[in-house]
């Protein structure tokens, strides 16, 4: 049994039950008790004193890679863990794409075992679409549905094969599984590294149109129409992506997508600007100015139903390499709130769009728990200081990487205290809160 937990005084923004105002938020017995303008606050009762920040439901990110099994010097489940209650996620979605993949109940198990142990953010395993995600055939969607995954995805990877995607849309179905897609056409890739445009012409580098992710994002969402089943696009970077994504909703499909604070803030431009620094390297890539703004608006309208973060460590040695040579992809937790606040202050998003797009709009894609602070939810909080100026990189990262473009950067916005089931997991570090 927990102890009782007032945190007072702050900007409460619940986006699922309305609220957006100076609340009292009571955690008890690992939920959220009440939340009101005024609550007698019995003697022993733990105080948070949250004036001047935002108090919101826990994050939920449905896409991060916790490298365990197999990848433990990138990341392990227990370190993931870490840097996601730093960053505020209380719920983490943890890809397949681990040494081995989880295509297998053991592998499923072996997850929720370490992150039981660690006793960290709430980590829900995401299994494969296909056996050793070769695309070749099936995984055991119910085997993997009774061990815990939450979703289905070959990510890393797309599903190639069209036929394969419809049988996995049909079977998925069968277990209301989603199936989050790595959209992208390798014959449309090649060997691109980078988006194709001005800047992959002037840099040298070999480009990836973003037609290289619109045509499988078409494919599948054809695909969803003809089998009922459940989408969700993983990563969505490119204009035509989010023009597909906006008509599959509009004729009633289930189609759900989700957008990385990266492409919502940074370019092809960036890559250049960056002199070739593979910490600008990720796929899918950073893309066109009009790119990035179609994502923002599209995120704003509710076109992209959620931020993801798809953290993914890669160690110092894996990215001080060539850029064409470079491993892909970024970390993402402890940055996400810091990078996504900067679209608030520019006006692009409301606050509440923010906070909805970090956590009841995820909860909802994949059925989580969580995202609401409503009476009775988990008692998953971030309290979050969104004038707090701080440096990310190795000496306040918890994550067992630091492979991000904003390495040695100030950032403004941080979490503070991250509370799960009732439990202070994370406080961030007084010099820095
Ligand atoms: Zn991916």
């Amino acid at each position: 049994m927990s102890d009782v937990i007032f945190i007072e005084g702050g900007r409460v923004i619940d986006p699922a039950g309305g609220t957006d105002g100076v609340r009292t938020v009571v955690l008890s017995d690992g939920l959220v008790a009440e939340v009101a303008e005024r609550v007698d606050r019995p003697a022993g009762a733990t105080v948070v004193d949250a004036r001047g920040r935002w108090v919101t439901p826990g994050f939920v990110d449905l896409h991060v890679h916790l490298r365990e099994p197999g990848l433990e010097y990138k990341e392990t489940v227990a370190t993931g863990a870490r840097a996601a209650v730093a960053g505020g996620f209380t719920s983490v979605v943890a890809m397949p794409n681990t040494r081995p993949v989880n295509d297998t109940l053991a592998v499923t198990e072996l997850v929720l075992a370490r992150a039981a142990a660690a006793g960290l953010a709430r980590v829900y395993p995401c299994g494969c679409i296909s056996r050793g995600s070769a695309g070749e055939e099936l995984a055991e969607y119910g085997e993997l549905k009774a061990g815990g995954c939450v979703a289905l995805s070959d990510d890393g990877k797309p599903v190639m094969s069209p036929a394969l995607m419809r049988r996995a849309l049909e079977y998925a179905r069968a277990f209301d599984l989603p199936l989050t897609v790595h959209e992208e056409d390798l014959h449309l890739v090649g060997k691109g590294v980078m988006h194709e445009g001005p800047a992959s012409t002037r840099l040298g580098l070999k480009g990836i149109p973003g037609q290289a992710e619109e045509v499988m994002v078409l494919r599948d969402v054809a695909l969803a129409e003809l089998t009922g089943g459940r989408l969700h696009i993983a990563h969505v970077s490119a204009a035509g992506s989010v023009r597909a994504v906006r008509e599959a909703k509009r004729r009633g499909l289930r189609v759900t997508a989700e957008v990385t604070p990266h492409h919502l803030s940074l370019t092809d431009e960036d890559v250049a600007a960056s002199g070739y620094s593979t910490d600008f390297k990720m796929c899918p890539p950073l893309r066109s100015a009009g790119d990035v703004a179609a994502c923002v608006e599209a995120l704003a309208d509710g076109t992209i139903d959620c931020i993801a973060t798809d953290h993914a460590p890669h160690s110092a040695v894996e990215k001080a390499v060539e850029f064409d040579a470079a491993m892909n992809g970024i970390v993402g937790l402890e940055t996400a709130f810091a990078v996504c606040l900067a679209l608030v202050r520019r006006g692009a998003l409301t606050p509440r769009r923010l906070v909805e797009a970090l956590t009841s709009g995820p909860a909802r894609t994949f059925g989580l728990p969580g995202g609401t602070l409503a009476r009775g939810a988990p008692g998953d909080v971030a309290v979050l200081d969104p004038a707090a100026t701080w440096t990310f990189g190795p000496g306040t990262s918890f994550s067992k990487s630091c492979n991000s473009p904003w390495k040695g950067k100030q950032l403004t916005g941080r979490c503070t205290h991250t509370f799960v089931a009732g439990r202070l997991v994370h406080q961030a570090a007084a010099e820095h809160a």
